[in-house]
């Protein structure tokens, strides 16, 4: 359902989508299983957030005669995971779109200044035309997703999308304030922010979950 104060935010509310996630926020969720659902569920959200792709016509021959058919126009998409914990959602979105390339985005918060500073920025050339879809499973305070896409924006990328698995209303509300432009995609809106940062009720640590580093 659309939220007036969200213009920015889409909600997927796809069934199996929502099943995986409470299997996600289950704290007895195996590290194999977390990493398994992870991608099913960026797989299963890029379906929905490719939706309107623009197509043009293209001529095919089959093995029996010419015939028209569409593909998907304009130049590669390309993934932006955010490291660590957005390398897990390239999986199942690359199983869906071979053809993706990846861009990866490293950033860490200054101890002093608390502002996230990028201390890796790689992206494929010709960024300009290109379709960014930047990921990180959870939005929490929205500041690494704020300096990714301004990162982005001055390398000089257009047309970006940003997927998440659980957004807090904070992070909605600091992206829509810098970068009202960018779509939001996520498969939960949680309740908002505890006093470390963490998305309440939220699936805990999503990097240590998915790399299996958090206390077992
Ligand atoms: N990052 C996480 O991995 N989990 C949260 O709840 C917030 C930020």
């Amino acid at each position: 359902m659309p939220r007036p104060e969200f213009p920015n935010l889409t909600l997927l509310d796809h069934p199996l989508i929502q099943h995986k996630l409470s299997i996600l926020r289950d704290k007895r969720t195996t590290t194999r299983d977390f990493k398994q659902l992870v991608s099913e569920i960026a797989m299963l959200m890029a379906y929905e957030v490719t939706k309107d792709l623009p197509l043009e016509p293209v001529d095919i021959d089959t093995p029996l005669e010419r015939t028209r058919g569409v593909q998907v126009a304009g130049k590669k998409l390309t993934l932006v995971p955010i490291l660590r914990a957005g390398l897990g959602m390239v999986e199942g979105i690359s199983a869906l779109i071979p053809s993706a390339r990846v861009g990866h985005i490293g950033l860490y918060r200054d101890h002093d200044t608390l502002n996230p500073v990028d201390y890796y920025f790689k992206i494929p050339a010709g960024e300009q035309d290109r379709a960014f879809f930047v990921l990180d499973p959870m939005l929490a305070t929205g500041g690494s997703a704020v300096a990714a896409t301004t990162a982005l924006r001055h390398a000089g990328a257009r047309r970006m999308r940003f997927l998440c698995l659980v957004a807090a209303p904070e992070g909605v509300r600091h992206m829509l304030a810098h970068h009202p432009d960018v779509p939001l995609y996520a498969a939960a809106l949680d309740r908002g922010l505890d006093a470390r940062g963490y998305i309440r009720p939220g699936l805990g640590d999503a990097g240590d979950r998915l790399f299996g580093t958090g206390r077992q």
